[in-house]
């Protein structure tokens, strides 16, 4: 078995991603939820909001040896299009100013 990293399309909830998500900057990261920057990498649960990591983004350009490295990191989260994410949430909420 050859096994490569390939990105799929998934249906999740994108509350779910607010509440947990990680996204890696740089060096350090930085929660979705409460904003703190400057989180250590290897961090499972964020040290201020104390809110469990499922899922990773990130902002830098990333490819297959970077999401194997996170991987190792983070075996148990879900690594996400931080751009599909983000254009996700803002069609959210346009709707719902419109349904306001
Ligand atoms: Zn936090």
């Amino acid at each position: 078995m050859v096994k490569f990293f390939l990105r799929v399309w998934e249906e999740l909830d994108l509350e779910e991603i607010k509440n947990h998500l990680l996204v890696i900057g740089e060096l350090t990261g930085e929660c979705f939820s409460c904003r703190k920057v400057g989180i250590k990498i290897e961090e499972k649960i964020c040290p201020q909001c104390k809110k469990e990591f499922k899922y990773i983004g990130f902002r830098r350009k990333i490819n297959s040896s970077l999401i194997a490295k996170f991987r190792k990191i983070y075996p148990e989260a879900k690594f996400i299009d931080f751009e599909d994410f983000k254009k996700a949430l803002s069609k959210k909420e346009a709707k719902e100013i419109l349904n306001f």
